[in-house]
């Protein structure tokens, strides 16, 4: 299993709900080998500052260590670490044809009245598909906006396969399923589009209490609920979302019930959220303070060299197939 997050900003509450909770548990289960990576080189395709991204690297690896992603028992490395996803991902882009790469919605959504579009953004899935299949997973934990490419990423594979062989015409690549969390989509505070680092609409997972609840106070709910005694709609509203991630059952019933009959205004159901938050994340702060960044760095190096010897021995694989290189090495 494996699955990625770019560097960008700060980890916010969606990434958190919607990706890095569930990668948590798949850990804690232990059933699968599981992968995660701070996928450094996506971040450089839209404009941004070198010393900015070398710091949130750091912070990124650190809070999601703080968030459970325990290097002790995953391996957590940064893309950039293991060249091998570059490489693949220019051997890739000749078996995915520009079609494809024209119908991606986040190409759309983030290239859309740009001065600057680069090609980076462009062909952008075509790395996300060179992260997962250089490592053979099978399962991607991943938020809702992530599955096209990563239908992408399987139809790759099969077209990879069609086309080259490995020893024996066996297939080397896998083809990856996506996994959804139970909340695939967190809407930004804006209520506009999905809350997302490149949209300022986010909520930092690890942003101080006082500004949290501001943000969240003002949160966009239902639309049509104007006045307090307005019934609500709990299933078009984004806290009543975040309420079935964070909060225990009997207060989702509540929250639906007391959201429906006006019994409680928008503030009261943000508070209740709030506080479920602020439990769910002193555990998570006290971690984090706990995290020396010389030790956090020295494990995202053992991370990569482990993923490296996966990455080499499948680019053996591809090069051999594809027919490249000399037989001098
Ligand atoms: P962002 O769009 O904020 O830059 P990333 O592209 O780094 O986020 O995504 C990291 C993980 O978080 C991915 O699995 C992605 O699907 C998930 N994710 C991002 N935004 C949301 C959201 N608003 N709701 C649910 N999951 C999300």
């Amino acid at each position: 299993m494996l699955s990625g997050i770019q560097p960008t900003g700060e980890l916010h509450i969606g990434n958190y709900l919607g990706a890095v909770r569930t990668w948590r548990q798949q850990i804690e289960e232990g059933t699968e080998e599981t992968m995660f990576c701070i996928v450094d080189a996506h971040a450089i395709t839209v404009p941004y500052e070198p010393k900015e991204l070398r710091r949130n690297i750091d912070a990124f690896a650190i809070d999601l260590i703080a968030c459970g992603l325990d290097p002790e028992k995953t391996t957590l490395f940064v893309q950039s670490d293991v060249r091998e996803h570059t490489e693949l991902a220019w051997y890739l882009a000749s078996v995915t044809p520009m079609g494809d790469l024209h119908r991606m919605t986040q190409f759309k959504d983030k290239g859309e009245g740009k001065d600057f579009v680069s090609t980076g953004l462009f062909t952008y899935p075509v790395l996300m598909s060179a992260d997962i299949l250089l490592y053979k997973a099978q399962i991607v934990p991943v938020g809702e906006d992530q599955v096209q490419h990563l239908e992408l990423a399987r139809e790759t594979a099969r077209r990879f396969n069609h086309r080259f062989h490995g020893e024996g015409g066996v297939d080397i690549m896998v083809e990856p399923r996506p996994r959804l969390s139970s909340t695939p989509r967190i809407m930004g505070l804006d209520g506009t589009s999905k809350m997302s680092k490149s949209k300022g609409n986010t909520i930092g997972l690890f942003e101080e209490p006082k500004p949290f609840w501001d943000k969240l106070k003002k949160a966009y709910t239902d639309p049509l609920r104007l006045k307090l005694s307005d019934p609500g709609r709990p299933e078009v509203c984004n806290i009543y979302t975040m309420h079935k991630a964070i909060s225990a059952d009997e207060t989702i019933l509540e929250v639906a019930h007391k959201c429906t009959t006006a019994a409680w205004g928008c503030v009261a159901c943000k508070q209740v959220l709030f506080d479920n938050f602020q439990k769910e994340l002193i555990p998570l702060r006290t971690k984090r303070a706990q995290l020396d960044i010389e030790k956090v760095r020295q494990a995202l190096g053992d991370g990569a060299s482990k993923a490296r010897r996966i990455a080499a021995s499948t680019m053996t694989e591809v090069r051999t197939a594809m027919g490249l290189g000399s037989l001098a090495t």
